[in-house]
């Protein structure tokens, strides 16, 4: 926005949120579009969508960020063939484009294997998500003053056609929290088998850690994929990703390499994941997290 010269709206959907029209300001909105009615309680598609399409179709803006977050990706997808242009789903980096000034989306392509580049000349809004952590949240600069402009919602009950009955609460909801996680304990498909993961909940645990994993251990069934990380999971940016008997191919590399700190343990002193990784430990998991684990349990003066 301001390489185009222009402004920045935030849109904030839900019911009983207007105090976090502050926070969007600190963060860096100029105005904030409030559309707080109970309608928008909990999410539905319905609801959501036909708010985002009347505020488009009214204010025309040239470009629209959706985050790829679950709602995100449901949401985003709909929006852009209601109002006829395309979308750049899950990009890793954004810029203008000097010759046009466009926006220029890149995003993996082609499994990871080339980064392309997406312009989209013809049609408006110009529409791309970018996943959770992606980019690194801007300090809050709470001397920022911008406007609030109150919405009334247009939705009747009668257009939303999913109802909401209960929540379901995980049961591993917080060792799984990846996206907001400082300490990832990662597991790949060199952890074996799903009962060796026992021993990496046990290490998150000593650690205050969320669990990760490779798609490989997914696809083994070791763990859940709600724990994948990397370009078909999630993108993470901890302080401290542990990778624990994967390989680093470039997908999982894509999730995780803007980590703070990555300490990998591969028996194979060869695997790519040795090159991202900042500490390296060349030996057998099943070896490695025991020791760990009697290790962090002496510093932290746990039984
Ligand atoms: P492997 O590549 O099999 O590696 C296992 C590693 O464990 C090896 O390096 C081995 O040396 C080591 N090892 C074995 N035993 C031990 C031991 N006892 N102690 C220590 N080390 C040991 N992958 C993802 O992770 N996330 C994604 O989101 C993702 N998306 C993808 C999307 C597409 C379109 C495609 C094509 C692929 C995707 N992949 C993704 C898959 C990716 O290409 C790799 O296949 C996957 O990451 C490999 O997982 P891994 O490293 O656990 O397994």
């Amino acid at each position: 926005a301001d390489k185009l010269n222009q402004e920045i709206s935030a849109i904030l959907i839900g019911n009983n949120v207007a105090e976090l029209t502050s926070t969007l300001i600190a963060s860096g909105a100029d105005k904030v579009f409030l559309i707080d009615d109970p309608v928008f309680k909990h999410y539905s598609t319905d609801a959501y969508v036909k708010v985002m399409i009347d505020l488009i179709n009214e204010y025309k803006p040239s470009v629209v960020l959706v985050g790829a977050t679950n709602n995100g990706r449901d949401m985003s997808a709909r929006i852009s063939c209601r109002v006829g242009t395309g979308l750049t789903a899950d990009c890793t980096s954004l810029e203008i484009d000097e010759e046009t000034g466009l926006v220029a989306w890149t995003r993996p392509a082609f499994g990871g294997n080339i980064m392309a580049v997406i312009l989209c000349p013809n049609h408006r809004p110009q529409m791309g998500t970018v996943r959770p952590s992606v980019f690194k949240k801007p300090e809050p600069e709470h001397s920022r003053k911008g406007e609030v402009i109150k919405i009334q919602a247009n939705v009747k009950p009668e257009e939303i056609r999913t109802r909401f009955i209960e929540t379901i609460e995980l049961e591993d909801a917080i060792s799984c929290n990846l996206e907001e996680a400082e300490i990832i304990v990662s597991g790949g498909r060199g952890m074996g088998k799903k009962e060796n993961f026992k021993l990496l909940e046990e290490l998150a645990k000593i650690l205050g850690a969320s669990v990760g994993a490779s798609r490989a251990a997914v696809e083994d069934g070791m763990i859940a994929p709600i724990h994948q990380v990397g370009q078909t999971g999630k993108t993470v940016r901890p302080k401290i990703y542990f990778a624990f008997g994967i390989s680093g191919a470039i997908q999982h590399l894509i999730g995780m390499s803007t980590s703070d700190v990555i300490i990998a343990i591969n028996k194979d002193a060869d695997a790519p994941i040795f090159k991202v990784a900042n500490y390296g430990i060349v030996g057998d998991v099943m070896q490695v997290i025991p020791a760990m684990i009697e290790q962090f349990k002496k510093f932290k003066n746990i039984e």
